[in-house]
């Protein structure tokens, strides 16, 4: 019998091409390819893109170029977001194998067994409201504790700042019967804990006629999951029925993440956003009254076209009023072919000053996180561990997602064990 052939994944991105990226890595052990890391010899590669931001795409191409430097007999695959949106960058790159668009990813194991060079398949981001369902779980060691669960993908809403829609479609679901048959495949892999994934996650249920909270509801019920955590839901689609299940249901932990993006109602309307800054309130005030020990993460972006210093000091004030647990902060980055692409040259923030505000909005973000600890202090919370951290002790997180390390003991690797913060 020959020697197996061995494949490896870089993901750039977020959680959604995390879970792709091990749905590939599933499809190519299926076929009998062995996994190895990236940083050691495989005969092929897969890079994973990502188009978020400027940044990203430029630090997609040079995963690629990394890889075919390190590797040039090894067949390269370059599939996500920017292989959608910047095909022509990447399939001119000298050794590129194949490039796929987000349509494409389920022939991420065909093109590599036909070793063809120059191939390019883009399209459309989906065939007729398919979706390339996945999963993280068990495809590396990362994935043994936490799975991404990917319920949604692409999205309706055109906010003109946004390139995502174009590069992975309309909005579509997984059906509720997929989702928990995937979630028991999860816990039988022996993962406790699963983050249910999406693009626009709220918008859950369109394309089958179904709605979020009877997902919600459904996948609480699969036995050997212990805890459920929503990624990222805007503040329109955050309803009552949805704080008001995490908080009478053991297994969906109390963690939120909601974008604000600006606390401007007139750059929110900018932005195309579908809810003003009251919304916003309001949604953090309600999560508050039923769940006070609530993780909430916020996105914000720092210098929109446009954004004066007034429209900033209202982000921060409402920031500093609400006050959520942590702050992601996002530098404007323009993306071409958006509706802000085309806004005056004039309204451009200048860089410094987006990165001024940008530094103001962390060191909020700081302030905020260190009161949230605080006010956990000397609670009783349920750690999850996860495995060793660099310092050489095992790590995990509360419900309310606060990070804890303790002396490693590998006993209490994926399990979930009570601790006095
Ligand atoms: S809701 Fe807006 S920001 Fe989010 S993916 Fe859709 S278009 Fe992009």
């Amino acid at each position: 019998m020959g020697k197996a052939k061995t494949f490896a994944i870089v993901t750039l991105g977020c959680k959604l091409n995390y879970a792709e990226s091990s749905t590939i890595a599933r499809d190519y052990v299926k076929k009998g390819y062995v996994q190895t890391a990236p940083s050691s010899k495989a005969d092929v590669y897969i890079i994973n893109t990502c188009s978020v931001t400027e940044h990203a795409d430029k630090k997609s191409r040079q995963a690629v170029r990394k890889v075919l430097r390190q590797n040039p007999h090894a067949y390269v695959v370059v599939t996500g977001c920017s292989a959608q949106l910047r095909s022509e960058e990447l399939s001119c790159l000298e050794g590129v194998g194949a490039v796929l668009g987000t349509g494409f990813r389920d022939k991420a194991v065909a093109v590599a067994e036909d070793g063809l060079a120059g191939i390019v398949l883009l399209g459309p981001c989906h065939a007729e409201g398919t979706i390339f369902s996945a999963y993280s779980a068990g495809a590396d060691n990362r994935d043994r504790t936490r799975a991404f669960l990917k319920v949604q993908d692409g999205c309706d809403y055109r906010c003109t700042y946004c390139t995502v829609p174009l590069a992975r479609g309309g909005s579509r679901n997984v059906s509720i019967k997929e989702a928990v048959r995937q979630a028991e495949e999860i816990a039988a892999a022996g993962v406790k804990e699963i983050v249910l994934t999406g693009v626009n996650t709220g918008d859950y249920g369109k394309s089958t006629s179904e709605t979020f909270p009877a997902l919600l509801q459904a996948l609480s019920g699969v036995s050997g999951i212990d805890r459920y955590r929503i990624s990222s839901i805007e503040p329109n689609l955050l309803t009552e029925e949805i704080i008001q299940f995490v908080a009478k249901t053991r297994n969906f932990l109390p963690h939120f993440h909601m974008p604000l993006q600006s606390g401007s109602a007139r750059i929110l309307k900018k932005m195309g956003r579908r809810y003003g800054p009251d919304v916003f309130a309001r949604k953090v005030q309600s999560i508050k009254d039923v769940t006070p020990h609530a993780f909430i993460g916020v996105d914000v972006i720092a210098g929109f076209p446009g954004e004066t210093e007034e429209d900033f000091r209202q982000t921060y004030g409402l920031l500093k009023q609400v006050k959520p647990s942590f702050l992601h902060v996002f530098p404007f980055s323009l993306r071409p072919n958006t509706k802000a692409a085309e806004f005056p040259p004039s309204e451009r923030i200048p860089d410094k000053e987006i990165t001024k505000r940008v530094q103001q909005l962390g060191a909020l973000s700081d302030t905020l996180y260190e009161d949230f600890v605080k006010a956990n202090t000397g609670r009783k919370e349920e750690v999850l561990f996860e495995g060793k951290s660099a310092g050489g002790n095992m790590h995990g997180y509360t419900r309310n997602y606060i990070r804890i390390e303790r002396p490693y003991d590998k006993s209490k690797i994926n399990t979930i064990v009570e601790v006095t913060l």
